[in-house]
């Protein structure tokens, strides 16, 4: 088979040639004695990646089964939920917890920006939630909610705290046990630098007492006996065995690299993508102050159609990118730079291209491959 395009787009995002070949290994049982050493290595891996002490596994599903395993566990009906939404992902966690019967109330931000940590007090103080929940890296927009204050917060209040990292484990600092945040899950596909398919997951002692106290609503994303496997080797579902070998491997090459490296490597790839887009006359749909080094939106000139120019780039050029969802949708492009995509080749190819596309519509003023390469 040809690789034929360069992913470009907010995940998946291209996976490294050792990733893709653990997955060719033959496959064991999963109540196979080296499986069950290949948990303990991927429970000690998560541990550095997310930062903390705390339980984690894996779970299967992609992203979003993260996301409804992480509510559905911690939540009963009519249980007070308050969600951060800042774009497309943060909706879908309201959605989930309205769907299991919560009493959920919205905090939000205008178009770009990331959320008011003072609008978010007002909100506990009035609402009294059991729980928070935030995105991260607001996929859609390209912003990076900061985490600290918000977190500070929830501790203030005793409320719990769930945070979505689905888009950027691995590309930006997550640091679990310092923000205090008690549920948080990714998903592989992304700044992880792993195929699609399992979701990193998370949760502190408070979120496990919580979890023990609740009647059990759900089974395959039951935590309790995906937990009993983990921990215990009791069988509960089939782990997607060849996927697991990926992120092995996968998180091994993240631990090599170093955290440190890894963010400085996408901070500065991301900001070089932004300078060169802005010297080229885009405009960014974040925020300066809370722009994420690893999604970048832009909005688009009018005579440009989305689906036109992603057409062009993935036909002509072989770059995948993503366009607009939600509100946005028409309106924008997102570019992804995350673990192997985050390269200076891959953003100097994808100005140029763009570069090249301006100029047929008559746009261009100036080139951003140049200010891009400065910085690279
Ligand atoms: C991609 C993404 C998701 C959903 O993940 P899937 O893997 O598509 O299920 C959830 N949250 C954020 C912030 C994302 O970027």
């Amino acid at each position: 088979m040809n690789k034929k395009t360069i992913l470009m787009c907010p995940g998946p995002s291209e996976v490294h040639p050792e990733v893709l070949l653990a997955m060719a290994k033959p496959l064991v049982s999963h109540v196979d004695p080296s499986f069950f050493a290949l948990l303990d290595q991927l429970q000690g891996q998560l541990k550095t990646i997310f930062q903390t002490e705390n339980t984690c596994m894996l779970l299967p599903g992609t992203g979003t089964s993260g996301m409804e395993a992480s509510l559905i566990n911690f939540l009963d009906p009519g249980d007070k939920v308050l969600v951060g939404v800042i774009g497309h992902f943060g909706d879908r966690i309201r959605m989930i917890a309205e769907r299991i019967g919560c009493n959920v109330k919205v905090v939000s931000a205008p178009e770009g920006k990331a959320l008011n940590p003072e609008d978010v007090e007002i909100s506990i103080k009035g609402f009294s939630p059991k729980l928070f929940a935030c995105v991260h890296a607001e996929t859609s927009t390209g912003v990076l909610q900061p985490l600290e204050d918000i977190m500070n917060i929830c501790k203030k209040y005793e409320v719990l705290t769930l945070v979505d990292t689905v888009a950027s484990l691995g590309g930006v600092n997550v640091p679990v046990d310092d923000l205090g945040i008690d549920i948080v899950y990714s998903g592989s596909q992304k700044c992880l630098g792993c195929p699609p398919g399992v979701a990193p997951i998370s949760f502190s002692p408070r979120a496990e007492r919580i979890l023990e106290s609740l009647a059990p609503r759900n089974y395959y994303l039951d935590l309790r006996l995906i937990r009993k496997y983990w921990l215990e080797r009791a069988y509960h579902h089939t782990p997607p065995v060849s996927l697991f070998y990926a992120c092995n491997k996968g998180f091994d090459l993240i631990i090599e690299e170093g955290l440190i490296n890894r963010f400085e490597r996408h901070r500065k790839v991301g900001l070089a993508l932004q300078k060169g887009l802005e010297a080229m006359g885009f405009k960014l749909v974040a925020e300066k102050n809370v722009q994420n080094p690893v999604v970048t939106a832009v909005y688009l000139p009018a005579e440009i159609e989305d689906i036109k120019l992603r057409k062009i780039l993935l036909e002509e050029f072989g770059i995948e990118i993503a366009l607009g969802i939600a509100q946005l949708k028409g309106k924008i492009a997102r570019f992804g730079t995350m673990a192997e995509s985050a390269r200076p080749q891959n953003v100097l190819y994808l100005l140029s291209a763009l570069e090249n596309i301006l100029k047929r519509y008559g746009l261009f003023k100036e080139g951003g491959t140049d200010v891009a390469s400065s910085m690279l």
